[in-house]
């Protein structure tokens, strides 16, 4: 049994209220939601961080980013914005090392970010 949280949670071993799902990404609503919609876009690979990343990975990483916008624009934040972040490693705050990327949006959000 793999001890990443997100590995555990793409397997289903962990709950979590997912929102889209396809066999190369999962996305589910954050458990700690920093707006009204917080949703985290995960690949079901493993991947620790932004470093980690490699030429093999480009599509996977364009999927990731397409769908954190198709689901923004679901929720009808496409036109008055939202945000995406990828954290990467303490200065940035990342504490899930696999690689995620938020999607915030429904109010204001501050620039720049703390
Ligand atoms: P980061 O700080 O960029 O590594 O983001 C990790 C995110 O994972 C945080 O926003 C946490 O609230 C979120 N998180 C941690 N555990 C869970 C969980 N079991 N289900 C959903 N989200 C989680
Ligand atoms: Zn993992």
């Amino acid at each position: 049994m793999s001890a990443c949280l997100f590995c555990r949670i793409a397997a289903g071993e962990i709950p979590a209220t997912r929102v889209y799902e396809d066999d190369r990404l999962i996305a589910f609503n954050d458990i700690n939601p920093k707006a009204p919609m917080h949703v985290l876009i995960v690949p079901r690979a493993h991947v620790a961080t932004l470093n980690d990343l490699g030429p093999d990975h480009d599509a996977l990483v364009g999927e990731m980013v397409r769908r954190a916008a198709a689901i923004a624009g679901d929720r009808g934040y496409a036109a008055g914005g939202f945000r995406t972040v990828f954290n990467c490693n303490a200065d940035a705050g990342q504490t899930v090392f696999h690689l995620h990327l938020h999607v915030l949006g429904g109010r204001r959000l501050g620039w720049p970010p703390g």
